[in-house]
């Protein structure tokens, strides 16, 4: 307990006989459990805990003699707090050749596009007046985040159409009478891809610029108050493994496309997979139409097709962790696959 400086993030690990860290491999199989304020477990990760048990626990009685590691790594605080990224910082993920979770979905997907999140807090400041016996001293600060949010719908019509940007006003004056001297925004910033993500912020950047400006009052910018998601980078050569579990256990898994890019969410795995090669597999314990983040959502987290997924998941990532431990080969090509798509790559 307590790895990374998280209290609530947890590691366990199965070693082979003999085994040796500069020589043989390491996978890492995740798991979530935070929840939802108000909402209990609309997000699932009750399932995404028992399934990454499940498969540690299985893979670990199986392995026999494959030579290598595999590390179970409880990973809290996913929901708006890039949990992951705190363990990446601390050293968590060192020494991991490949990491693997399942979500639970609507639909069996061994890949999906999850986009990239930033978050930002801006403040104006203008000058506070008697708003009907001097208005003209005042500068108003909630014209300015006014002004933005306008920008912010203007600006939609030339994102592409799996951006999002959310915002709202979280401060904007205490009284009519007065010109409010204050106003605060929280806004959240999201993209498929790393460097459309760094676009979307510049263009952020610009429109609390342009509308403090307009109002005639500053603007500070506190960008990611936690770390930034990246989005997640599947890796193929793994998620085909992947696949094939599922379909031994009468589960059809979609590949990328099938399910448009548009359903997309964050996810702090984004991050995971930035560093080393991952997946990060949907699997169906709702109808369709039933989305994440939601009453009812929670509802069927706890229901019998979310047992059988919880164990359909736990055999699928273990048998995939142990294909990677067990063949040289698609450890390597999943490898070359990460290093193709641009290896490496770190969150702000
Ligand atoms: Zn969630
Ligand atoms: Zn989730």
């Amino acid at each position: 307990m307590g790895v990374g400086g998280l209290d609530t993030a947890l590691r366990a690990e199965h070693r082979a006989p003999g085994f040796d860290p500069q020589r043989d491999p390491t996978v890492a199989i995740l798991a979530e459990y935070d929840a939802l304020p108000g909402i209990g477990h609309g997000c699932g990760h009750n399932i995404i805990a028992a399934a990454g048990v499940g498969a540690f626990l299985a893979a670990s009685r199986s392995a026999g003699a494959a030579c290598g590691r595999i590390v179970l790594l409880g990973t809290p605080a996913e929901e708006g707090h890039t949990g992951k990224e705190y363990l990446i910082r601390a050293g968590a993920f060192e020494g991991i050749d490949a990491a693997m979770m399942v979500h639970p979905f609507s639909f069996d997907l061994a890949e999906h596009a999850w986009v990239g999140r930033r978050t930002l807090t801006a403040t104006f400041r203008g000058v506070a007046a008697h708003a009907s016996s001097e208005p003209f001293m005042g500068r108003n600060a909630l014209d300015a985040a006014t002004l933005a949010y306008q920008g912010f719908g203007l600006l939609r019509q030339q994102m592409p159409p799996s951006d999002r940007l959310h915002a709202v006003i979280t401060e904007g004056g205490q009284r009519p009478s007065v010109i409010p001297d204050t106003a605060t925004m929280t806004i959240y910033v999201r993209s498929l891809m790393a460097r459309t993500l760094s676009d979307l912020s510049g263009r952020i950047d610009a429109v609390l610029d342009g509308a403090a400006l307009m109002a005639g009052v500053e603007v500070s910018k506190e960008w990611d108050g936690h770390p930034a998601s990246l989005p997640v980078r599947n890796n193929r050569a793994l998620a085909q493994r992947w696949a094939a579990t599922q379909e031994r256990r009468g589960r059809r898994a979609l590949p990328g496309g099938v399910v448009p890019d548009t359903l997309a969410a964050s996810t702090d795995f984004g991050n995971v997979s930035h560093l080393v090669p991952g997946i990060h597999p949907m699997v169906k314990i709702a109808p369709e139409g039933v989305a994440l983040h939601t009453r009812a959502f929670a509802e069927y987290a706890r229901s019998e097709e979310a047992v059988d997924a919880a164990v359909d998941s736990a055999i699928g990532l273990a048998q995939v962790a142990l294909d990677a431990l067990g063949e040289p080969a698609l450890l390597e090509a999943a490898r070359e696959e990460f290093e193709a798509a641009g290896g490496v790559l770190r969150a702000q």
